[in-house]
């Protein structure tokens, strides 16, 4: 079924490009022999062939910054692999999370918000709006998802941009607190709307 990589054409060595599942930033680029690709796939711990050390490198193997194995799939003719991983900690052993500067992708998305939400709710955080939010219970945190939701649909009546945005963040904000108090996670939701899809 599924074709091996040309490794003939590659010199034997497959570029990898290894990207974080989660922020979907490129990470770093490394080369794969067939046995470091085999060992990958059998650890779940990225494994490349180095050509400077000439011998198959854990990734993280000296700094513990491992790259766990989520996906990965060969390019349309074979010859490079994109894998995604999720880091233990930095992938440069300059210190930066990428290879590529700091990040090519903002991380700061819903998933990582509500990564941030969680955390307010499952640790002390006594000054926290959103942890004080979340002591007054499920109704409190619903009954602000409406209010926000109203005060948007006036928002969308007018034409000032600024305030728009301002209720459309409030809106998204209370609704990721209402799904962290009802212990769901964004994914479930986006897994009914992709199941919508199909
Ligand atoms: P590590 O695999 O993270 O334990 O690092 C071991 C050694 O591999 C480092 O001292 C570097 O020489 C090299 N190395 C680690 N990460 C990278 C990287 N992202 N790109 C290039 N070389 C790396
Ligand atoms: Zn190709
Ligand atoms: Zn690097
Ligand atoms: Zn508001």
């Amino acid at each position: 079924m599924s074709i091996a990589l040309d490794y003939k054409k590659m010199g034997g060595l497959v570029p990898a490009i290894i990207q974080d599942e989660r922020t979907q930033n490129v990470l770093m680029l490394g080369y794969m022999n067939e046995e470091a690709l085999a060992q990958t796939l059998e650890t779940g711990l990225v494994t490349f062939y180095s050509r400077s050390k000439q011998r198959l490198w854990v990734k993280g193997e000296t700094s513990g910054n491992y790259l766990e194995l989520v996906k990965w799939q060969k390019d349309c003719d074979h010859d490079a692999l994109l894998i995604r991983v999720n880091p233990k900690g930095n992938t440069c052993h300059k210190g930066t999370g990428t290879c590529f500067g700091t990040a090519n992708n903002s991380k700061f998305d819903l998933n990582y918000l509500a990564t941030i939400i969680n955390d307010r709710k499952n640790n002390a955080h006594s000054e926290s709006y959103t942890a004080q939010l979340l002591e007054k219970g499920i109704n409190k945190v619903a009954q602000k998802v409406g209010e926000e939701a109203v005060e948007l649909i006036i928002e969308a009546k007018d034409d000032n941009k600024k305030l728009f945005l301002g209720e459309a963040a409030d809106l998204l904000y209370h609704y990721l607190v209402l799904l962290a108090a009802k212990d769901y996670s964004l994914d479930e939701v986006l897994a009914v709307l992709e199941q919508r899809h199909q």
